[in-house]
């Protein structure tokens, strides 16, 4: 073992407050290039119980909620700090254009900046078990405690801002963490390690641990010594997950293939034009990319028109070049996932209104009309750059065509009818809905999380540390 910085060719373990850096390594690929940028170690079973242990160990020294809030706050002014050089990164490991990818980290910083004020704010209350006959001398109240240790673990396609909304309220609640990053997209949270670690976080608070995701994932599953996981990702591992967590507690953010209803009073260039930039972003790998568009047939046309008119102004390149709103895919892998989709969908009649083809690693933003709900591009997770646009004569019959999915993340409504935005907030089966904006709304302290196949339990700070703490009661008997 030996301890190392980040910057070293081969980036280290982050355990206990050291850098460990492996023989057993796993290359990093710029995603546009196709070229190697880094390597990672790869933990071993040991390591992983090293990490348990040090996180485990770390909540037996006192840490206050004032410290805490000390500490986020320097975390997030280190990622301001490192801001452009954060954003280079994440235009090369996930191929995010660099505009989007500063966008990520000011997000980021934003994140750490409100746990950081939550810190200050974790409180019970008093509860009135006077009021019960015979318990006229007793009084109660309850506190927020931490739950532990948490194995977080996230995707490729946030990968700071998403590990920021796990490790920022896990260490706002007083809570240690192990993380496993996305293998494809480490680099951004070993970076955040050493920016809590010149913050003053004390050692075994966190640590990063990156490897392949199913042996780790088996690994921290079966340490009794981990009370909770907080999971981003696709439905299937968070499946396992939460089969494997037992009866642990389980945070599951998951995907998604996010409506968008564009009624008939709305502005039509206003919504085309969201609808457009929401469905393309960080090319459609967005969990609440708008992916499905019902719009009222009688503006169907125009809002058609003008939605191919900003789609095909949309530059598609490399990620660094400033003017690039359309980077590659993951992964090639990815890109002929989706063609194959796509081309399945216009063998069963529809139609690409633009775009519909690969280069490589990217796929061209894509427009497709004429489809059905139950086509795999409707009915699943596309998680790429590919909107199908459906019409709709009547408010109750859209409502139940949103429905239609085993998804719920967020969906989005625009409309200037208060009485059917109304109705859509009461029935439409989802986390959060967004009136007169795309599905694609997030701001990071709002409460974020889905019902049905989109996973349990919620983000955004205040929100996160509810999961990440019990409520213990205490009486007294006076
Ligand atoms: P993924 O599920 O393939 O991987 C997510 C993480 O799980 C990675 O770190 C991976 O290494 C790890 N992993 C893989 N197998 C595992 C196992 N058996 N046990 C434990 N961990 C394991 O997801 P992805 O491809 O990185 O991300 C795309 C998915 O994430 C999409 O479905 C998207 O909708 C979803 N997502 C959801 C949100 C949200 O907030 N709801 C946000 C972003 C992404």
């Amino acid at each position: 073992m030996t301890t190392t910085k980040i910057s070293s060719p081969t980036y280290g373990l982050y355990i206990q407050g050291e850098w460990r850096e492996k023989q057993n390594t796993s290359e990093v690929i710029n995603k546009y290039t196709q070229e190697s940028i880094a390597k990672t170690s790869v933990a071993d079973k040991g390591d992983i119980e090293d990490a348990v242990k040090a996180a485990k160990e770390s909540l037996d020294s006192p840490f206050s909620p004032y410290e805490r809030y000390t500490i986020l706050k320097k975390a997030a002014e280190g990622l301001i700090e490192r801001q452009e050089e954060l954003a280079l990164v994440l235009a090369e490991e996930v191929g995010k254009p660099i505009e989007e990818s500063r966008g990520e980290v000011g997000r980021a910083a934003l994140t750490l900046e409100n746990s950081a004020e939550e810190a200050k704010r974790i409180s019970g209350e008093g509860v009135p078990v006077e009021a019960a006959p015979g318990s006229e001398n007793r009084q109660a109240m309850t506190l927020r405690v931490p739950v532990g240790v948490i194995a977080a673990i996230t995707p490729f396609n946030v990968p700071l801002n998403l590990v920021c909304h796990k490790v920022g309220p896990a260490i706002a609640s007083g809570n240690s963490v192990v993380l496993k990053p996305a293998e494809v997209t480490p680099l951004s949270a070993l970076m955040l390690a050493e920016i809590f670690e010149a913050a003053g976080l004390p050692a075994g608070r966190l640590n990063v641990v990156t490897g392949k995701g199913s042996q780790i994932g088996e690994w921290l599953t079966s340490n009794n010594n981990v009370n909770m996981f907080t999971f981003t990702g696709s439905p299937r591992v968070g499946q396992i997950i939460r089969e494997r967590a037992g009866i642990r507690k389980v945070t599951l953010e998951l995907g998604n293939n996010s409506a968008t209803i564009v009624h008939k009073d709305t502005d039509i260039e206003h919504s085309a034009t969201l609808t457009a930039q929401k469905s393309f972003n960080n090319a459609g790998q967005v969990c609440i990319s708008v992916q499905r568009v019902y719009v009222h047939e009688d503006i169907y046309e125009r809002f058609l028109s003008k939605m191919k008119k900003v789609t095909e102004a949309l530059v598609v390149g490399d990620p660094k070049d400033p003017s690039t709103n359309i980077g590659p895919m993951i992964a090639e892998k990815e890109a002929i996932r989706v063609e194959g989709w796509v081309n399945e969908a216009v063998e069963q009649g529809a139609v690409v209104e633009t775009g519909g083809k690969r280069d490589g690693v990217f796929y061209l933003p894509t427009i497709l009309t004429n489809v059905k709900d139950d086509m795999k591009v409707c009915r699943d997770e596309v998680f790429g750059p590919v909107v199908a646009i459906n019409t709709y004569r009547d408010e109750e019959e859209v409502i139940s065509r949103v429905n239609a999915s085993e998804y719920g993340l967020q969906a989005g409504l625009f409309t200037n009818s208060l009485d059917f935005a109304m109705k859509a907030a009461k029935k439409i089966e989802v986390g959060g809905l967004i009136v007169n904006d795309t599905s694609g709304y997030r701001v990071d302290h709002m409460p974020y999380g889905g019902v049905k196949k989109s996973g349990s339990g919620k983000e955004g700070p205040k929100y996160a540390m509810e999961e990440m703490t019990e409520e213990r009661l205490i009486v007294f008997n006076l």
